[in-house]
């Protein structure tokens, strides 16, 4: 694996597509950073930040996507599409440019408009539609029935959900081939957080890196905290958020497809799920810059 460039490719074998497509965007090995000002001041004291701002589309959306995309192009697939809370509108929107599809890309009326003017940016065909995240989400179920469009976060979302185990892969390759104590990461729909918990477990799988048990914990905000709210109540029973109220849209799906997996890695692993007040993201958002 060292030996082979940069990039999501180099875990190829781990990936569910047949060779590495011959157009893709630069994603992946994104720098591991060592926030040894920032760690103490929270009581912790190793802290590392993985850095997936570094991506093409600037979020770890062009993961998920470039492997979607891969496949959209093995299927042959017309075009390619997807609901967006933001960052995967541009992720779409980029992945498609790069292998040549036309990009549609489908979205709650109300998001910021620097993510829409960022999947315009890449000449996809941006489509806003008047209602929530889960409200975009199911009419794109039916569109993708009726025109048989790649919906990378619908009918790709086996190969999408996939491409988040990269993190965890780069991860333990950073650190010397070891997996960490205590993984913390946000959680929307909870692919993320419960594939960089099967990356992890596939390294240990075929002698990677050795077996230690990992601490999962996940982050939603309090304006929409589905999964968080589940786990508080001990069920892995999740009640659907009707009307999201954050300023965090990027996680603002009120009805999570691996919440009650999110829930269940929390707990099998001695880990917790936060909701979080919009102002401490604030705060820590000043911290982190
Ligand atoms: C999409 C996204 C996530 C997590 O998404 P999942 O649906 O849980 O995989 C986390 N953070 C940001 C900024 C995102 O855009």
């Amino acid at each position: 694996i060292t030996s082979r460039a940069p990039g999501i490719w180099r875990y190829l074998e781990l990936l569910p597509v047949d060779a590495p497509p011959a157009r893709s965007l630069a994603v992946g090995s994104t720098p591991l950073i060592a926030a040894d000002r920032l760690g103490p001041t929270l009581g912790v004291d190793r802290l590392w930040i993985k850095d997936d701002t570094r991506n093409p589309s600037l979020s770890f959306k062009d993961r998920p996507a470039a492997i979607a995309a891969a496949r959209a192009v093995e299927f042959g697939l017309p075009a390619l599409a997807c609901a967006s809370t933001g960052n995967l509108a541009g992720a779409t929107a980029a992945a498609a440019a790069a292998v040549g599809l036309p990009a549609y890309v489908f979205i709650p009326a109300d998001l910021e408009t620097a993510k829409v003017e960022h999947a315009l940016s890449y000449g996809a065909t941006v489509v806003p539609i008047d209602g929530t995240y889960d409200d975009v989400n199911r009419l794109c179920l039916e569109i993708a029935d009726e025109t048989g469009w790649g919906f990378i976060n619908i009918n790709l979302r086996p190969f999408y959900a996939e491409g988040s185990k990269t993190l965890a892969y780069e991860i333990a390759e950073s650190l010397g081939w070891r997996s960490p104590d205590v993984v913390v990461a946000p959680i929307a729909s909870g692919a993320m957080f419960t594939r960089v918990a099967r990356g992890f477990e596939e390294l240990a799988d075929i002698g990677l890196i050795e077996r230690r048990p990992i601490r999962f914990v996940g982050g939603q905000a309090a304006g929409c905290a589905p999964v968080a709210t589940a786990f508080e109540a001990g069920t892995d029973v999740i009640e659907p958020v009707r009307e999201p109220d954050t300023i965090v849209r990027s996680l603002a799906i009120g009805n999570p497809a691996d919440g009650p997996y999110a829930v269940e890695l929390a707990r099998s692993t001695g880990g917790s799920i936060e909701a979080i007040a919009d102002h401490v993201t604030a705060a820590a958002i000043r911290d982190v810059a």
